[in-house]
């Protein structure tokens, strides 16, 4: 399993097609920012809290969990460090920018954010007790169709609401779902994510993580240029659950190391990756419904939340994960 994450981490991320071209301004601080009041958007102090212990390092970044000294309430914290890389700076610049704008069940919540006088910038987002949808594959194996069909619900609601705020995620992969004690499982990590302005804008940048990325947008000339980004979301959708299902990152044998070219090609050119015989009938169509190479053909969320693999047995929801 440290071989797989690895692999993960380190193989399937291209950075230097998908970290350094951001496509649109990001809403960075003012230049004068240099005390955490002044960029405070937080209801929480930095002096109220104190560090229990880390919970992960991301791509620039550590989360902590740390405790509210008054009211004892445990938050994770999301701290970029002032002398990282000017792209990890603007992703959690546009990932508190998208907090700040949503307000679901279903994506981690952010209780403020603030830029500390050492240029630290900081994120209390509310903590996930279980961790992510990956360190649950490792820990406890593969899921079940009910547990898979309670994550797609949950996944689907957030994914419903982003789209409906014109919020186009990008980034949809186990290691960015989140599940708390309540087997709550929520949206989170918007550092490469797209608020589109203008219903027809153009959504084909290469950020986010390639192995999760839709034909369309790994190869947009071939599949012609502009093209709906809300199904992108969809085919990752398709792709993490067909993940969570076999163990292993579908498109590839388990434990073969993928590098760029492999996966342009089983990606783009090969045929969508489909369930082994044994699963049923409604979680095949379900999977098929996203894993449309021709995104035109994929499912929205409305229509995948109406799909009988997500609404045939809603008392899932109480399923332990
Ligand atoms: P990448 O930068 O490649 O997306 P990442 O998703 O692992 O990596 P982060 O989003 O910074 O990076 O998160 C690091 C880890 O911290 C996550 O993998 C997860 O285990 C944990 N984590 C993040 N946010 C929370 C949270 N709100 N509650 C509990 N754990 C969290
Ligand atoms: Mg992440």
């Amino acid at each position: 399993m440290a071989l797989v994450r690895e692999r993960r981490q380190v193989n399937l991320r291209l950075p230097e097609l998908s970290d350094r071209r951001p496509r649109f301004p990001l809403p960075l601080p003012p230049a004068s920012t240099s005390t955490s009041t002044s960029t405070s958007t937080s209801a929480i102090s930095c002096n109220d809290i104190e560090k229990i212990h880390v919970i992960g390092h991301g791509n620039g970044g550590t989360v902590y969990k740390v405790r509210h000294k008054r009211s004892s309430q445990i938050y994770a914290l999301k701290v970029v460090h002032g002398d990282s890389d000017p792209l990890v700076r603007r992703q959690i610049y546009r990932e508190i920018e998208i907090l700040r704008r949503t307000d679901s069940p279903y994506i981690v919540q952010c209780h403020g954010s603030y830029e500390k006088p050492s240029g630290d910038i900081v994120i209390v987002m509310e903590y996930m007790e279980l961790g992510t949808l990956d360190s649950l594959l490792q820990k406890y194996g593969t899921f079940d169709e009910p547990k898979l069909s309670h994550v797609a619900r949950q996944v689907l609601s957030g994914l419903s609401y982003l789209h409906g705020q014109k919020i186009i995620h990008r980034d949809i992969k186990p290691s960015n779902l989140l599940v708390n004690k309540d087997m709550k499982v929520k949206i989170a990590d918007f550092g490469v994510s797209k608020i589109m302005q203008r219903t027809l804008d153009a959504c084909n940048s290469y950020v986010g993580t390639c192995a999760y990325m839709s034909p369309e947008r790994f190869d947009p000339d071939t599949y012609g240029g502009n093209y709906d980004g809300y199904a992108g979301d969809i085919w990752s959708l398709g792709l993490t659950l067909l993940e969570l299902y076999l163990g292993h990152f579908p498109f590839l044998p388990p434990g073969q190391r993928p590098d760029w070219a492999t996966l342009m090609c089983a990606i783009c050119f090969g045929d969508p990756p489909s369930l082994p015989d044994g699963a049923s009938e409604e979680f095949r169509d379900f999977i098929q419904c996203c894993l449309q190479k021709e995104s035109s053909k994929r499912w929205t969320t409305s229509q995948l939340l109406s799909h009988p693999f997500v609404c045939k047995d809603p008392s899932s929801d109480l399923v332990n994960l």
